[in-house]
């Protein structure tokens, strides 16, 4: 696959109605380009700046990205409650292959390849950590790691998707639910949606 993989659309600025073309990434290869991936972690990929009333808006579309190196290709499917779509053979062999709902969900799983982290086990930790506060509706975003400290930073949201605050998560917990994560085994040639409601149902099922 030589050809650029974006698409020229016009879109209407939500504020002012003024059209823009704006370029849309079908398939953004974090090797060949590797610019782009700022692009996804700072969501300038998503948004177009409007130079008429000067508004910023928000462009979701589907969008496969994919990174050799790491041997990942994640597909993002806004706004689809899918768990899982199967891999079209066209699409080239990766170890990882993840299905994502949001760019905040695409960029998590970036970040996490990048500090070389397993999203399974990550999402274990997740799952004990809201269990723990007792606040299973909320929601956790991985944030960073932190060497020094040997913990890991997690954003909480609560049901209406609003921040609430930092939460702090040992490297100990991580290692300790590795072991875990690795037992459970993923359905192949799947993009699979590997999230907290996986999670839960792992561990219901591990249990009986
Ligand atoms: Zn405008």
């Amino acid at each position: 696959m030589n050809t650029p993989n974006v698409q020229e659309a016009s879109l209407r600025c939500p504020y002012c109605n003024t059209e823009h073309q704006h370029n849309l990434y079908a398939i953004v290869d974090l090797v060949e380009n590797p610019s782009l991936k700022l692009g996804l972690l700072t969501d300038s990929l998503f948004s177009v700046h409007c130079s008429e009333c000067d508004n910023q808006f928000v462009v979701m579309h589907e969008m496969l990205v994919v990174d050799k190196g790491a041997s990942f290709a994640i597909l993002l499917a806004p706004d689809s409650t899918l768990t899982e779509v199967i891999k079209p053979s066209e699409i080239g062999h990766y170890e990882t292959l993840r299905l994502v709902h949001s760019s905040d969900e695409l960029k998590e799983k970036i970040l996490l390849s990048d500090a070389g982290l397993d999203d399974k086990t990550i999402e274990l930790c997740k799952m004990y950590l809201l269990m723990k506060m007792e606040r299973k509706a909320h929601t956790l975003l991985y944030a960073d790691h932190q060497g020094f400290a040997s913990q890991m930073l997690f954003t909480l949201f609560n049901e209406k998707d609003e921040i609430q605050e930092t939460i702090q998560c040992s490297d100990g917990l991580y290692t300790q639910l590795l072991k875990t994560a690795e037992e459970f085994s993923l359905k192949k040639g799947y993009f699979l949606h590997i999230g907290q409601a996986w999670a839960f149902n792992e561990i219901k099922n591990s249990v009986g």
